[in-house]
């Protein structure tokens, strides 16, 4: 089978494209994690590998809770208890959610951004630079979230 010929100019257009939305994200004062898919799925994995961030599944955790709360001596309910969406470097203030949401559609503005965020309970992590989920964790957790609207100094 004939090999399609590699179009230098697509991949060109492409770059541009994106080194434009992390441009216009930071302009809008956006982190660039939610700007560009790649550097999110980099920080997630960082989260992953070096903080415990999951569970993969939260609706199958199998021994991930029972593993979260080894480190801090607690009981597994109380490690249930310990998740993104209470966590304080867990930013769900509408100038987040704007930033998510334009990250999400990129330049397909019929794509609803704002949905993922309510299905997934989605928000962003101050701390690790990604997009995490509401009912996720991490060993970097810090009681007194959510960061909201009133929260937020700039
Ligand atoms: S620091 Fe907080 S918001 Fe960030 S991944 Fe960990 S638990 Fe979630």
């Amino acid at each position: 089978m004939k090999q399609k010929p590699i179009s230098y100019q697509n991949i060109i257009n492409n770059c541009m494209r994106k080194y434009i939305n992390l441009i216009e994200a930071v302009e809008k004062g956006c982190p660039v994690a939610t700007a560009d898919i790649d550097i999110n799925l980099k920080n997630r994995q960082n989260a992953i590998d070096n903080y415990h961030y999951g569970p993969a599944n939260p609706d199958m955790p199998a021994n991930y809770w029972k593993d979260s709360a080894k480190p801090w001596g607690v009981s597994e309910a109380i490690a249930k208890s310990m998740t993104c969406s209470v966590c304080a470097a867990f930013d769900v203030s509408d100038t987040m959610y704007d930033c998510i949401v334009a990250g999400i559609q990129g330049d397909q503005k019929t794509v609803d951004g704002q949905a993922s965020i309510n299905i997934a309970d989605i928000g962003y992590c101050n701390f690790l630079h990604f997009k995490c989920a509401g009912s996720r964790s991490c060993t970097a957790w810090v009681s007194g979230g959510p960061i909201d609207n009133k929260d937020r100094t700039g």
